[in-house]
């Protein structure tokens, strides 16, 4: 597989029954960076992933990988759903999570492969999760259960990761290994895009930011998004976040 371009969202509108989620929203996301897409509550960052991942319709606009329509290359992607939409009480290990990842590979019915397995073990390595394979995900602490999605993901070799606030709930060492491997994963040259609310120190860990609230507000390196008229925008006035220059200025 080559080089792989960019993902490009283009006048994407999006409205549920009668709510508009976003509005004419316009950006690219680049490989080789950590991509952030921030905005307030309700602001349509959910919205915006599940369209690219053509979980829900669009009325308008178009969303091409490499030029193409990204809605013929699903299995490219790997997409991890916010903690809040998951049923933690659903009777499966953390082994099982993780080989689910593999089942678009090998098909359903077939057994796993060699190859499958020995990928669900590194993943569960890299995020220091093999030792609990075992257990029910129900049983984990919230960074756990978090580092187990980020797992399954990664056994799916995929070429464009969605990460729809993965930092929620979670202790700082997943905050850590997850940062890691979206640094990681970049390297290697994936596409990663991550929804992020928070507007705190971790914001430092991302390279590029989309900033929404229903339409795009800004997007850009961190820096040039991060511009207090950027956010008192979105954010309807005024909002506190960490900035580099207040922590030199300290
Ligand atoms: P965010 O993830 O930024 O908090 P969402 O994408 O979840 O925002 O929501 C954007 C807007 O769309 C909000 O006004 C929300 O209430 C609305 N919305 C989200 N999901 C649905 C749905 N399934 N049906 C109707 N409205 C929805
Ligand atoms: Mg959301």
């Amino acid at each position: 597989m080559g080089n792989l371009g960019c993902l490009k969202v283009e006048n994407l509108t999006v409205s549920y029954r009668n709510v508009e989620a976003l509005r004419n929203v316009s950006f690219q996301v680049f490989p080789q960076r950590v991509t952030g897409i921030i905005g307030p509550n309700g602001a349509g960052k959910s919205t915006m992933i599940k369209a690219m991942l053509g979980l829900i319709p669009y009325q308008f606009g178009s969303i091409l990988l490499d030029n193409q329509p990204l809605a013929q290359q699903k299995h490219r992607i790997a997409y991890v759903p916010q903690r809040s939409q998951i049923d933690w009480t659903y009777p499966a290990t953390v082994w099982d999570v993780v080989m689910m990842g593999r089942v678009k590979k090998t098909g359903w019915f077939k057994p796993f492969s060699r190859m499958s397995r020995e990928m669900a073990k590194t993943a569960l390595e890299k995020v220091g999760m093999y030792d609990y394979c075992h257990r029910p995900i129900g049983q984990l602490s919230g960074g756990q259960q978090q580092r187990v999605f980020l797992a399954r993901s990664l056994a799916q070799s995929a070429d464009i990761f969605f990460f729809d606030e993965p930092f929620v709930g979670v202790d700082q060492k997943t905050e850590a290994i997850i940062f890691n491997i979206f640094q990681e994963l970049a390297q290697e040259g994936k596409i990663i895009l991550v929804v992020n609310h928070d507007l705190g120190e971790s914001i430092n860990n991302f390279d590029d930011l989309i900033l929404l609230n229903k339409t795009l507000i800004a997007k850009g390196t961190r820096n040039e998004v991060l511009r207090e008229e950027n956010l008192y925008h979105a954010y309807n006035g005024r909002v506190s976040f960490y900035s580099e220059f207040d922590r030199l200025s300290a």
